[in-house]
């Protein structure tokens, strides 16, 4: 009872800021932001409850604590990244949803001119055909060479893309070579073995598009150490993690993850009292 009494409040909170907002909502579907020149938009393939069953390395204590309900809001997510009429897309999700959602915002996937991809698991390269053809028909892809050697699956696909497919070399935290003018490519092995991250910066902005290194935000963000069944090294994915987190909370860089619920995007900062243990804070709508 005094859980629906709380949610009902939240509710109604929630309605009143978004009868408050200046900025317009187009659906739940699509959330954008303005980085610098950069126009970025999550596009929602799916919102939905994750489970605890997927979880590594967290002590019963932490899940009663941090998911007392069982579950935790989670989503599929890609990135649309527009500057005129350059047109990026970051992942292509399952590909239920994503051509739908560009439309809704007045571009289409013929338009996209770079298409990056965090790694190779099937929420995130799924989109990459459609009827067994580029679905991206003008892109150019961008993937990092360890993921393209580790996924045979990946490479069936990106085989469709011929020689619009560039192997790329991840650079680190801070540091790397533009790969596109405003974005730069960051390894974060761990969930893949080639998983990449995408940092954005415009006019002194940026913005981080950590692909999968979280998936469960209500109990990764208090407890980093806390991995995931789909991590393929467990280990080294909490270290990246931990590390990925310091560094964006102490240069107080905003991100945006894949399994981020909506909005899909905010900033991170360290949670007072809980050493080594954060809080994200989703950008009001
Ligand atoms: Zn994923």
């Amino acid at each position: 009872m005094k859980f629906e009494v709380l949610t009902w409040c939240a509710a109604i909170s929630i309605a009143l800021v978004l009868a408050m907002a200046s900025s317009v909502r187009a659906s739940d579907d699509t959330f954008t932001v303005k980085v610098g020149d950069l126009e970025v938009s999550m596009l929602s393939e799916a919102q939905r409850e994750g489970g605890t069953d997927i979880l590594i390395g967290a002590s019963d204590a932490d899940v009663r604590e941090f998911i007392p309900n069982g579950s935790y809001p989670s989503a599929v997510a890609v990135y649309l990244v527009r500057s005129g009429d350059d047109v990026i897309l970051i992942d292509t999700g399952f590909g239920t949803n994503v051509e739908s959602n560009m439309r809704a915002l007045g571009t289409s996937p013929e338009k996209v001119r770079g298409l990056l991809i965090t790694h190779s698991h099937g929420d995130h390269i799924g989109g990459l055909l459609s009827d067994g053809k580029p679905a991206f028909s003008n892109a150019r892809v961008y993937v990092s060479k360890p993921e393209y050697d580790w996924s045979s699956a990946m490479r069936e696909s990106l085989d469709k893309y011929g020689g619009a497919v560039n192997l790329i070399n991840p650079g680190r935290l801070g540091d790397g070579a533009e790969l596109i003018p405003g974005v730069r490519a960051i390894a974060a092995y761990g969930h893949t073995p080639g998983h990449t991250m995408f940092m954005l910066e415009s006019n002194g902005e940026r913005l981080l598009i950590w692909g999968d290194l979280t998936h469960a935000m209500a109990i990764q963000m208090p407890r980093p150490g806390v991995s995931v069944r789909y991590d393929s090294n467990p280990d080294q994915a909490a270290e990246v993690r931990k590390s990925v987190l310091e560094y964006v909370s102490e240069n107080k860089i905003p991100v945006a993850g894949m399994h981020v619920a909506h909005p899909g995007i905010g900033t991170v900062v360290p949670d007072e009292g809980n050493p080594g243990g954060y809080r994200f804070e989703p950008m009001a709508d």
